[in-house]
């Protein structure tokens, strides 16, 4: 598509779920399909609608790796018109200095970035770990090796733990463009291979971690061996998360419990033992809930592929919707059981 004349989409930002992913979306997919946009109403879902520093930050690293214009970038904007100029990769740092997602401002621009002209080299700072967001250990173990078998050749490094509120954190991500991405079809997780979980805890009694692990393994039944705890010393705030991967033969889902201020170890570590319960138990399902709404992006810029998962989220009703108004591409859900369908394209 001439990038100078593609017509200009008009996008509602309180559509479905409301929230930054509307956003997100139409972000990458305007770089990536040279089509500007404007949205009105954005996160009109939310309790603090508009522009957040991290939506900010996206929308700016959005702007600056695809030389667009843009109008309506201020903080609590809820009107943004964004037109995009030349995709150009290169070396960029973007920093929130709040605990802003680093892994949603990733999502954001990485796409475009697989399809650029030469390789690029992006440094994140702001949060690692934050509630609500995918935090590192789930886009290295779970999201980032499906794009991988789609083609995307990408290296993460964690250099320093950034947790909610404090942020402080940074991330390194090495892209090497690969043009188009291959479909991928996910029809089942497959054999399981095996269950760990972690606990992290920086500047806060171990005692924390221990009860997390002792919940899991208790609920999950595993072993000593699939348990770990890392006491963490580079971050520059206290945080505590608990994660627990699921290793199956075609895909590792990873669940995450967010230490919180008022709530005990126990009752974080049951939320991860819920999330996981819940998927283990619906059928052969490939993805879990939040990795469905983020396969989504990558598939439609693949053009084909399919998946199946749990019953669709509002996240991946919305962002299912977006990807249409964008492309054209309408992915089709189709129930396999009970909490279980299969999402399709083509
Ligand atoms: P939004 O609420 O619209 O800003 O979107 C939040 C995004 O973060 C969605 O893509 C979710 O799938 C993702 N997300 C939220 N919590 C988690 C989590 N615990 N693990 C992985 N992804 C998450």
């Amino acid at each position: 598509m001439n990038r100078s004349a593609a017509p200009l989409l008009h996008i509602d930002g309180s559509q479905g779920e409301g929230g930054g992913q509307v956003l997100r979306t139409a972000l990458a997919l305007s770089l990536c399909l040279g089509r500007p946009f404007r949205m009105v109403n954005i996160r009109a879902g939310r309790k603090k609608p508009g522009l957040r520093p991290q939506h900010l930050t996206a929308v700016r690293a959005a702007a600056e790796i695809g030389r667009a214009k843009v109008e309506g970038d201020q903080p609590a904007s809820q009107e943004l018109c964004f037109q995009p100029g030349k995709l150009t990769p290169g070396k960029y740092q973007f920093t929130m200095l709040t605990a802003g997602s680093t892994i949603l401002v990733l999502q954001t621009i990485l796409p475009a970035l697989l399809t650029a002209q030469g390789p690029s080299r992006l440094v994140l700072e702001g949060g690692t770990h934050n509630p609500m967001a995918p935090p590192f250990d789930f886009l290295v173990h779970a999201f980032l090796p499906l794009l991988t078998r789609m083609g995307a050749k990408v290296k993460t490094q964690l250099l320093q733990y950034g947790f909610y509120p404090a942020g402080g954190g940074r991330i390194r991500v090495d892209i090497d463009p690969v043009g188009t991405l291959k479909p991928l079809d996910l029809t089942g997780r497959g054999r399981l291979r095996g269950i760990e979980a972690r606990a992290i805890v920086s500047r806060l009694p171990e005692h924390i971690a221990l009860r997390e692990l002792d919940v899991i393994a208790r609920e999950l039944d595993l072993g000593k061996d699939c348990l770990s705890m890392q006491v963490e010393t580079g971050a520059n705030s206290p945080g505590n998360v608990v994660w627990v991967a699921v290793h199956s033969e075609h895909v590792t889902e990873v669940f995450t419990g967010f230490g919180r201020r008022g709530v005990p170890a126990e009752a974080v570590a049951d939320e991860v033992v819920q999330e996981t319960r819940r998927y283990l138990q619906a059928g052969n399902v490939a993805a879990a809930e939040y990795l469905a709404d983020q396969l989504l992006l990558p598939l439609a810029l693949a053009g084909k592929g399919s998946f199946t998962t749990v019953e669709p989220s509002r996240h991946t009703l919305t962002n299912i919707e977006v990807i249409r108004q964008f492309t054209g591409c309408r992915f089709r859900c189709l129930p396999i059981g009970e909490d279980a369908c299969r999402i399709g394209l083509g």
